[in-house]
């Protein structure tokens, strides 16, 4: 597809040619990254999209569980709708490039390494054949998640890791020596960093564990010191605009902090987070941001950047 195509789309507002583009998801937490008109189908029931900014991560977690699963079989059942249901979105906007993260818990659930990777692939292959995935291994959870380490990584399914939820379940020479071990590895290393907390979170772990790319990161924005630091160091943010918007980090998209980080030539990418809670598909991100004020030209630079994730 030519550059001209993602412009022509953007510059016509038309959300099907956007969805025929091909386009990367670098941040999607796996059994989230469905659409609620898949849920609804399934479940034959309507399901109303919350409109307004959450006022917490937990209120956010209540309403997933209050308005979608409370439709879905419980256990194992359920989980592998909502995970169909992420494959299915990626064919519908053609993400062919999709990096999806898994908690060793889910991995329990589907009955250890073996099968859970037998599983996945086959829902991938069922339902999104033009998909390339890049599994993420969440870590961050529960203490024990580290000995199930070494087993999950000899098979080596995954091909990068996402540190979440660190605060609280590890200390930083905790991380560094997990991250080193991952390294070793050769698992392209992701954190959540900077979507709550200080610009300078963002740097210092980026420096302390050796980070290729940040899940967020927007706080950057606020520090030249730290958007100099990821643009010389070309430490990529894979940034979801409706997420922050709707988790009150940013106020709106016109004000979003992708427009001075990618001003100050740092590395993004655009991302969907949760998309069963959000509601947002790809092409909507990229159509919102070129609405409010995006050159087409620059959010080609970035599908490109995405595309090249591997
Ligand atoms: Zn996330």
């Amino acid at each position: 597809m030519s550059d001209s195509s993602l412009v022509f789309a953007l510059e016509n507002g038309s959300l099907s040619a956007l969805s025929k583009i091909p386009k990367s998801d670098l941040h999607s937490h796996a059994g989230r990254g469905g659409h609620i008109s898949y849920i609804e189908k399934y479940a034959n029931v309507k399901i109303t999209p919350n409109e307004v900014p959450f006022e917490s991560l937990y209120e956010m977690n209540q309403w997933l569980k209050e308005n979608v699963k409370c439709h879905l079989p419980g256990g194992a059942e359920g989980y592998l709708k909502q995970i169909e249901a992420s494959f299915a979105q990626a064919a519908a906007d053609n993400v062919t490039v999709l990096a999806l993260s898994f908690c060793v818990d889910e991995i329990q659930l589907l009955g250890g390494m073996e099968a859970f990777k037998n599983t996945i692939d086959g829902l991938r292959e069922k339902y999104a054949p033009n998909t390339k995935l890049y599994p993420d291994l969440a870590l961050g959870y529960f203490p024990e998640e580290v000995n199930a380490l070494d087993e999950i990584l000899e098979r080596k399914f995954f091909s990068g890791v996402d540190i979440m939820n660190y605060m609280g379940t590890y200390t930083m020479d905790e991380l560094k020596r997990i991250c080193r071990k991952l390294k070793e590895n050769e698992l392209i290393l992701k954190a959540h960093i900077g979507e709550f907390g200080e610009a300078d979170d963002v740097w210092r772990y980026a420096e302390e564990l050796g980070l290729d790319q940040i899940q967020h990161g927007v706080l950057a924005a606020k520090s030249d010191k730290v958007m100099r630091y990821l643009a010389d160091n070309r430490i990529q943010l894979n940034v979801c605009p409706t997420s922050n918007v709707m988790l009150k980090v940013s106020a709106d998209y016109e004000t979003h902090p992708i427009h001075t980080l990618f001003a100050n030539g740092v590395k993004v990418t655009i991302n969907t987070d949760d998309l069963l809670i959000f509601n947002s598909t790809l092409s909507e991100e990229y159509l919102k941001l070129y609405k409010a004020g995006m050159k087409a030209a620059d959010l080609e630079v970035i599908r490109q950047t995405g595309l090249h994730y591997a």
